[in-house]
């Protein structure tokens, strides 16, 4: 696989699913990928990346970032408090806002600083005790409450349990966004995201397939 390939894919399954060409977005996600991987596909002319861990992220973008232009930056990985100033400096758009006291952090930095990222909210649809997000049951509400602290929520994501059906939870995911009117869709990775984009994903995660397997590190 590769950008091209996937990018390729991604047009077919927008086309499949009687979506507009290009109104999904990929976000390649680079995490523990070698930098001359990351490179290649900036070379590419591709412009926006996920990260999953905010310290790597910050070890490795703002070289990137004073090479290119226009680098768009994703964090899709769990976010503690004690980061989220260097998280909201780093990236334009974080899709891990998961609990109130990430709210009101964000809310309090957000008035410090003056801006903030877009946000995507994540729901635990499969109610794993692992996995970060707010279950189902309580999204509503704290979707509510993170629009009552001013925060510029676009949408929301999830990442599917691995042994069960992942359209069963895009389903689910899209279900919860249209009834708070929420147009963002962060959902979908490399093995499935044709599947997610059939089901109104807005932003696709793809890793693997575009850069390899990532490398044990
Ligand atoms: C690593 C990761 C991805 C990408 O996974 P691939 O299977 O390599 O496409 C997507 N979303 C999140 C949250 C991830 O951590």
């Amino acid at each position: 696989m590769s950008l091209h390939d996937i990018i390729t894919r991604m047009a077919k399954a927008e086309k499949d699913a009687d979506r507009d060409a290009g109104s999904v977005k990929l976000i390649a996600v680079s995490k523990v990928q070698p930098n001359e991987r990351v490179q290649a596909v900036l070379d590419e002319g591709h412009r926006c990346f996920g990260e999953n861990r905010v310290q790597e992220a910050e070890g490795k973008w703002p070289n990137f970032k004073q090479s290119f232009d226009g680098v768009e930056l994703h964090l899709i990985g769990p976010l503690q408090s004690n980061k989220a100033r260097t998280a909201m400096e780093l990236f334009d758009v974080i899709h891990t806002l998961d609990r109130p006291k990430l709210a009101t952090t964000f809310s309090r930095l957000a008035q410090e600083i003056g801006q903030c990222p877009d946000m995507f909210i994540q729901v635990n649809t499969g109610e794993e005790d692992q996995k970060a997000g707010v279950t189902p049951a309580k999204a509503d509400a704290f979707i509510k409450e993170c629009q009552g602290l001013d925060l510029p929520v676009r949408g929301l994501m999830c990442i599917p349990p691995v042994d069960e059906e992942a359209a069963l939870h895009f389903a689910l995911l899209a279900k919860i966004a249209a009834r708070n009117g929420l147009d963002g869709l962060s959902m979908g990775m490399s093995s499935d995201f044709e599947k997610a984009i059939a089901l109104g994903a807005t932003h696709i995660r793809v890793g693997s397939a575009i850069f390899g397997e990532r490398v044990a590190g």
